[in-house]
C-alpha cells in the first residue's frame, strides 16, 4: 500500500451519499472497498465506490465536499502533460505527421497525399475511430465552423486546433496554470466553472471531454450546456464507461476508477437518458478507436503495481498474455457499445 492510504482525508470534509446522485434511487449497493489514488503525488485517503441498483451509474461515497476537493487536484497532470497519448519520442512525430493529414483531408483542403492517407486510415478503421475522436469530431458537424467553448480546456490543446479549422473559440478550465498556458497563444480563456459564461453567450460547439465524471452534479452541467447552445448546437461528450470490459477485467485496477477525482462513473444508458431529459433530440454513441489499448496498458500497469514484488516475472508468457488481453479488451469495445471504455457521445440541441 502507498503512504496516501495510511492518512486519512480530514473527516470533516467527507459528505456520505445516501442516495444514487443521478436517479435519487436508495436502492445502493457497495461496488468496491478501499481503494487509493494511484497516480503520482496521490491524494490522501481511502475510498468506496457504490452503485445504483435502478440506474447502474456509480459513485464515490463518501465523497470529498466539494469545497475540500481541490486538494486532490493539487498535482494533476492535464496542464502538463498530453494525458491520453498514446506514443511518444519519434512515434510522436509519425503520429502528428498522420493526424495532420488526415485532418486536411478531412477538412477538405489537404494535398493529394493527404487524402491517401485519408482512405488508408478509414481502412485501418480503428486508426480512423482514433483521430475522429481526437478531433472530437469536428468535422462531422453540419455547417460552417462557428462558437466553440472547451468546458475544462487544460492546456488549450483542443482550442488550438479547432481554431486552425476555422471555430472562434471560448475554454474554460478551474486550473490557474492551464488557463495561463491556454492564454498564452492569444485565446480567450476564461478561469472558473460555467456560471462566469454570461447567458447572452451563445455557442454551436461544447465539449465536455473527461469532465462530467469530475463534477458534483453533472445533470446541472448539461441542463446549462443545452441553454448555451444554438438551436442545432452540438454537445461533444465523453467519459469513463462503468460497465466497460476494461473494468469487467481489471476491477479495482481500471484506470477508469481513479478516485477521489472520479466522483461519478456513468453507463451509457444513464448518461443517454440525461441527455435526452436534458431536451436534447439525438444522441449518437460514437466509438473511441483504440481505447481498449490505451485503458488496458494503463490498468495492466496498474495491476503489476498492486501485486506483491517479485512477484510479477516479466518474462514472455506474461507478455503474450498481456498482448493477447488488451487485443480482446481491443475487439470487444468495438463490437460492443454497451462494453467500450469511453461513453463518447455527440447531443444535438
Ligand atoms: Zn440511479
Amino acid at each position: 500500500m502507498s503512504d496516501a492510504s495510511l492518512q486519512h482525508w480530514p473527516q470533516d470534509q467527507l459528505e456520505v451519499v445516501g442516495r444514487c446522485p443521478v436517479c435519487s434511487s436508495e436502492d445502493i449497493r457497495n461496488l468496491e472497498s478501499g481503494l487509493i489514488d494511484r497516480m503520482v503525488a496521490p491524494a490522501t485517503g481511502e475510498w468506496n465506490i457504490c452503485i445504483c441498483s435502478d440506474c447502474g451509474i456509480a459513485f464515490l461515497s463518501p465523497r470529498p465536499d466539494s469545497e475540500s476537493i481541490g486538494t486532490a487536484y493539487k498535482h494533476y497532470y492535464t496542464h502538463t502533460s498530453d494525458k491520453d497519448d498514446l506514443v511518444s519520442g519519434r512515434l510522436r512525430a509519425i503520429k502528428k505527421y498522420f493526424a495532420e493529414n488526415y485532418y486536411a483531408a478531412a477538412n477538405k483542403t489537404g494535398a493529394p497525399a493527404a487524402y491517401v492517407i485519408y482512405v488508408v486510415m478509414r481502412i485501418l478503421f480503428p486508426l480512423s475511430l482514433y483521430f475522429d475522436t481526437k478531433s472530437r469530431h469536428l468535422f462531422q458537424v453540419r455547417g460552417k465552423p462557428g462558437r466553440l467553448l472547451d468546458i475544462g480546456c487544460g492546456n488549450g490543446e483542443f482550442l488550438r486546433f479547432a481554431n486552425r479549422f476555422g471555430w472562434d473559440v471560448v475554454g474554460l478550465d478551474l486550473d490557474a496554470d492551464a488557463v495561463a498556458e491556454a492564454r498564452s497563444g492569444g485565446l480567450d480563456v476564461r478561469a472558473g466553472d460555467i456560471d462566469i459564461i454570461g447567458g447572452e453567450e451563445k455557442f454551436d460547439f461544447i465539449s465536455l471531454s473527461h469532465v462530467v465524471e469530475h463534477v458534483y452534479d453533472p445533470a446541472e452541467l448539461i441542463r446549462t450546456c443545452y441553454a448555451l447552445l444554438n438551436d442545432g448546437g452540438t454537445l461533444w461528450l465523453e467519459t469513463p464507461n462503468i460497465e466497460s470490459i476494461g473494468y469487467l477485467l481489471y476491477k479495482s485496477n481500471w484506470r477508469g476508477l481513479e478516485p477521489p477525482r472520479h466522483i461519478m462513473l456513468f453507463n451509457q444508458s444513464a448518461l443517454r437518458r440525461l441527455l435526452m431529459s436534458s431536451g436534447f433530440v439525438s444522441v449518437e454513441q460514437k466509438n473511441h478507436g483504440l481505447s481498449g489499448v490505451y485503458m488496458g496498458l494503463a490498468s495492466e500497469m496498474l495491476l503489476k503495481e498492486s501485486m506483491p514484488s517479485g512477484s510479477v516475472v516479466d518474462g514472455g508468457i506474461r507478455k503474450i498474455r498481456i498482448f493477447l488481453k488488451i487485443l480482446s479488451l481491443e475487439l470487444i469495445q468495438l463490437l460492443s457499445k454497451k462494453r467500450r471504455e469511453f461513453l463518447t457521445l455527440v447531443a444535438i440541441r
